[in-house]
């Protein structure tokens, strides 16, 4: 099983990505988290992308596409399964990660996208801030993090609806009912992935959503 979730901040893809991670017994690789995990540790990457993490900005892709890639071979080396979520959040991480997996031989079966609105994601974010003290979650990084969501990450779910591997889920209900939801969906898929996956998929052509990424995109990557 290979997922890759895109979702934004509050939907809950931490917590959905590690309930899918013990349930088929494959890899959670969480950019966020290993990003976070240095800044708290004040390792030299640590301390090069805490700045982005505090704005709410996107650290510069090839950080993560280093990091993924390095997941991505442990996570061959343990079955071959995974499930990303973090990654990608633009058109350049999307084209760069699928040439990632596709050389890996692991391109990913399902794009799971979690839906909803603003007005709950802030509100859910802002409950989290109370409680786990993140930087990125005052009302004003929260504004910017869900805008870069809708300006650059949002465009490439049409991507994956193209070749046919997404999976949506409403993600407005309580963590417990859609886990629930999402563990059926992926369990009634199951038996037909690998079927799907020895069959030539269409290559998957970012280039033509150029213009809804268009120079935001870069701007998003380079974080200016
Ligand atoms: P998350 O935990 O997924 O909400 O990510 C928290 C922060 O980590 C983001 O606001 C970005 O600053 C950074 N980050 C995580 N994943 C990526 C990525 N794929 N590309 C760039 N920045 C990322």
């Amino acid at each position: 099983m290979r997922i890759l979730m895109i979702a934004p901040p509050g939907a809950g893809k931490g917590t959905q990505g590690a309930l899918i991670a013990a349930h088929f017994n494959i890899p959670h690789i969480a950019t966020g988290e290993l990003l976070r995990d240095h800044v708290a540790r004040q390792t030299a990457l640590g301390q090069e992308v805490q700045a982005y993490l505090d704005r709410g900005e996107l650290v510069p892709d090839q950080i993560v596409l280093d990091m993924v890639r390095e997941a991505m071979i442990a996570a061959k080396e343990s079955g071959g399964g995974y499930v990303i979520d973090g990654i990608p959040r633009n058109m350049e991480q999307a084209r760069a990660a699928y040439q990632i997996a596709l050389e890996l031989g692991m391109t990913a079966d399902v794009a799971l996208h979690l839906q909803a609105d603003d007005a709950e994601l802030t509100r859910r974010l802002l409950a989290r801030a109370a409680l786990e003290h993140r930087s990125d979650d005052t009302a004003e990084v929260i504004a910017q993090r869900l805008a870069l969501f809708h300006e650059v990450t949002f465009p490439i779910v049409a991507w994956y609806r193209d070749r046919g591997i997404l999976l949506c889920v409403d993600a407005m209900r309580s963590a417990r009912e859609v886990g629930r939801e999402i563990l059926a969906a992926l369990e009634a898929m199951r038996p037909s992935l690998d079927l799907v996956s020895s069959q030539e998929r269409p290559p998957l052509d970012l280039t033509s959503l150029g213009n809804a990424f268009g120079a935001t995109s870069s701007a998003a990557g380079r974080s200016e």
